[in-house]
């Protein structure tokens, strides 16, 4: 059995497949590597978001209901209009895990206009 042979990617050519599955001692490979399988479904590439790459720094409180954090990871960033690559400070707002959750539930939408911008 040969052992540490990955197919090369089918889209890029230069990286090695990803893994795929094992049945019984023959691994099956994806077609293409990591980097073309997060490509392929548009997420953040090399760890880094539109909202990383903006710099915002979340608020040490929840903006809905005010719930004060005690650590940044109870916290979440809300788009308010839904759209991940928007970044501009009117359209994120600090939330806390429970609003964060609520509003993928209810679906709210803040006005644009409703908003203060930290600084
Ligand atoms: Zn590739
Ligand atoms: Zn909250």
């Amino acid at each position: 059995m040969i052992i540490g042979i990955r197919p090369l990617c089918t889209q890029c050519k230069s990286k090695p497949r990803s893994y795929g599955y094992k049945k019984g001692t023959k691994i099956y490979w994806r077609k293409l590597c990591d980097t073309c399988n997060r490509k392929k479904k548009k997420l953040k590439i090399g760890g880094v978001t539109a909202l990383q790459r903006s710099g915002y720094r979340k608020n040490s409180k929840c903006e809905l209901c005010g719930f004060k954090a005690q650590d940044q990871l109870q916290l979440d960033v809300l788009f308010i209009d839904g759209n991940k690559n928007n970044v501009n400070a009117t359209n994120l707002k600090t939330v806390c895990a429970n609003c964060q959750r609520l509003a993928s539930v209810k679906h709210l939408r803040w006005k644009v206009g409703d908003l203060e911008v930290d600084v």
